[in-house]
């Protein structure tokens, strides 16, 4: 197996796979102002298992598109929204999140939560812009500097996970760049990244060891994920995920 088949399998079970949570899912919406005389169009980037797609598909009177890389995560989510009745109103798509096939302007929201550090936020931002309608708007979840200084440690794990992770302003400012204005941010909390997805995740490590025969690899991923954990645990005052909510002006 290699690295990228041991992360899906460790994290395919999850609702997360990533920070976040339906409360933050439930706080972004309420910074858009959405028409109500007609369904929507959503593209949720990067969705994962789906966690947050089922969480807008109940709110939002539409048709979602759930799109990701890897086709074991967009299963789950067939099952998911297959139980809740929902098939005719969440398509997935496997698709590269910088190569995505859709017409312009076709998109009243494009969502992505803890995913667009896949392509960098700043390159994420310019490649999705066109599928949106204007005034459509971006929900984006995105690591994100709490303060202007920190300890060496973390500052060194950050550069060498993403380089691109940047205070607020800063995001904020690539948005207004690009023609959208901030209709609301906030940070997501302790809980949403403990409760909601390192708990869980730490949960489903004996199994995924065990499912993987205790391999060499496997043990790795653990102790690596482990160590992203600890490092929460410590320099949590420093980082979040950051919640952009933007407007499409022009
Ligand atoms: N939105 C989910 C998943 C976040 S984890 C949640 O918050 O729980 C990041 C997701 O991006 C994973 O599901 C991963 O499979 C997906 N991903 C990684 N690279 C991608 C790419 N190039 N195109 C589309 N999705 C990608």
């Amino acid at each position: 197996m290699t690295d990228i088949q041991l992360i899906i399998d460790l994290h395919r079970l999850s609702e997360r796979q990533g920070p976040g949570s339906p409360a933050d899912t439930l706080r972004a919406l309420t910074f858009m102002d959405l028409p109500t005389d007609r369904p929507l169009k959503v593209a949720d980037i990067g969705c994962g298992t789906g966690g947050q797609t089922m969480v807008l598909a109940r709110q939002i009177h539409g048709h979602l598109t759930a799109v990701d890389l890897f086709p074991e995560f967009l299963e789950e989510l067939d099952n998911r929204s297959r139980a809740a009745g929902w098939q005719d109103r969440i398509s997935t798509l496997r698709c590269s999140m910088d190569d995505l096939p859709f017409p312009e302007q076709s998109f009243d929201i494009l969502w992505s939560e803890g995913a667009i550090y896949n392509m960098g936020f700043e390159h994420g931002v310019r490649a999705w812009k066109d599928f949106l309608k204007t005034g459509g708007y971006l929900a984006v979840s995105e690591a994100t500097w709490i303060t202007p200084d920190r300890p060496k440690e973390i500052e060194r794990f950050w550069m060498n996970e993403y380089p691109e992770i940047d205070m607020a302003a800063a995001r904020i400012r690539i948005l207004e760049d690009h023609g959208f204005s901030l209709t609301g941010y906030f940070q997501l909390d302790p809980a949403s990244w403990i409760d909601h997805y390192y708990q869980p995740l730490e949960a489903g490590f004996a199994s995924f060891l065990e499912r993987q025969g205790h391999s060499e690899a496997a043990r790795r991923v653990v102790d690596e994920y482990q160590a992203e954990i600890d490092l929460y645990q410590k320099y949590q005052d420093y980082y979040s995920y950051g919640f952009y909510i933007a407007r499409k002006c022009r």
